[in-house]
């Protein structure tokens, strides 16, 4: 590391006071009562199982439009508020609802609906899982309510990370993290004074396209994108973790998470997500935390800090069972093929907007490539060419979320019209 890279590590170090907890004896009020944001995804649905298995109450719930399956959590879980995508979405749910004949809770939609299921009096703790920039109003209604936050939603550190952490500062509020990196990053921090840690490794599974060159992508389609190797994801996370966008995400959540620098954090691609993420101390030492690629473990540990489920049977490890996973293997990123390290620490250099504008072109490239408009390789271009052509966005300070909300569409709008252009 550098002579500079210290320095920031220091100055981040000291003096600063982040809602992530540093120890396991510091005052964490025990989950209780649960709202759960974007319920019917991925993570929200290992949410659901991990409440259910520990015996969380549900209180509120987030989702977008997926009926069905909103209809079957309000049936086990009996939460008093639900939220949806909008009126049609409450229209179907509680037509479904009268079929199952379930009672039905109080139903909001859009973007206050959402607000007010974070925000729910009852839940002490918030699982912030819906996907992209949606997430991000949720995160900050919960962050200046004071709720424990268990957050999965990279997107709202990237857009507006120092917003949500002065705002958890501010309140009270605690976040947890849920992303499997920075739960492992976080456990390992937990062994060391903060003034001892050197740097940390986050590890990156590579996904299905590691080790191709920037040619040999070009053509995959959308169902090779979507097949990543060893998580089970929804679509928009899997995407970004083929174009390494995720790991870059992930950088810029550490830096907020923990109070680092990019330089302060080392990429390593880990093909068998085995070894989640490692921490490197001043002695030289470095501890890792490893596990099963199984997101209920990192969910659970955000909801039972500071202590551990007795769960072992439902989520084993046996490194030495002799079976598959034998040999575990590190590998340098390539970072020719793969931009996005690259783009995440200059829009975190640039600062203003510009990580905005970064997450923004990415989900509109994303999009674009799901609906078949371009090719995979042609997100690296969009974000590119979008982060040029808003490069004025770094002298730029968010005032309010309408002013996030409004920079966040621009750049949605344009980026679209590139499918249509060439540069
Ligand atoms: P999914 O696509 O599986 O789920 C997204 C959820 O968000 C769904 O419940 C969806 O509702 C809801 N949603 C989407 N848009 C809106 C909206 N405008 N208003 C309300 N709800 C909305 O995503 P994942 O669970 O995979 O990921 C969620 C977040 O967690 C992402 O930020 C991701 O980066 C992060 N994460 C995910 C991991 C994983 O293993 N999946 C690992 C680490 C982090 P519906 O389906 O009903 O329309």
């Amino acid at each position: 590391m550098t002579q500079d890279g210290l320095l920031s590590l220091k100055r981040c170090l000291q003096g600063s006071s982040l809602p992530v907890p540093r120890r396991l004896s510091d005052p964490v009020r025990p989950t209780k009562k649960l709202a759960v944001l974007g319920s019917t995804g991925s993570i929200g649905t290992q949410s659901l199982e991990v409440a259910r298995d520990e015996g969380f109450e549900v209180v509120s719930l987030a989702a977008g439009r997926n009926v069905e399956k909103l209809a079957e959590q309000i049936a086990l879980f009996k939460p008093a508020f639900v939220s949806v995508l909008d009126e049609d979405v409450r229209t179907s749910l509680v037509r479904r609802l009268v079929e199952l004949d379930v009672s039905c809770p109080d139903i909001g939609v859009g973007r206050s609906g959402v607000v007010r299921a974070a925000r729910w009096d009852d839940a002490d703790t918030v699982v912030a899982a819906i996907t992209g920039f949606a997430g991000l109003e949720p995160v900050l209604a919960a962050a200046a309510s004071g709720k424990k936050i268990a957050l999965a939603n990279k997107e709202a550190l990237v857009v507006a990370g120092h917003a949500v952490m002065r705002l958890a500062s501010d309140s009270g509020a605690l976040i947890l993290p849920v992303d499997s990196e920075h739960s492992a990053i976080w456990q390992c921090l937990m062994a060391s004074f903060p003034s001892d840690l050197h740097h940390v490794i986050l590890t990156c599974s590579g996904g299905p396209f590691f080790g191709r060159t920037r040619d040999e992508m070009n053509d995959v389609s959308v169902e090779e994108a979507l097949a990543h190797p060893t998580w089970s994801m929804g679509e928009k996370i899997t995407v970004d973790s083929a174009t390494l966008m995720n790991k870059a995400f992930e950088l810029i959540e550490a830096c907020h998470l923990y109070g680092l620098e990019p330089e302060n954090v080392r990429i390593v691609v880990h093909p068998q997500s085995l070894v989640h993420s490692l921490v490197a101390f001043k002695d030289g030492s470095c501890l890792a935390q490893v596990g099963t690629p199984d997101m209920r473990i990192p969910i659970r540990y955000a909801l039972t800090f500071p202590s551990r489920s007795d769960c072992f049977d439902r989520t084993p490890f046996d490194l030495f069972d002799g079976s598959e996973n034998k040999t575990w293997t590190f590998a340098n990123v390539d970072e020719e093929t793969f931009p996005s390290l690259r783009l995440a620490r200059e829009v975190w250099c640039d600062g203003g907007l510009m990580p905005l504008v970064f997450n923004a072109s990415n989900e509109a490239a994303v999009r674009l490539f799901l609906d078949g408009a371009i090719q995979l390789t042609q997100i690296f271009d969009f974000v590119e060419r979008a982060l040029d052509e808003f490069r004025h966005m770094s002298s730029i300070e968010a005032l309010s979320f309408d002013d996030m909300m409004d920079g966040h569409h621009r750049v949605l709008r344009r980026v679209r019209t590139y499918a249509h252009t060439t540069p």
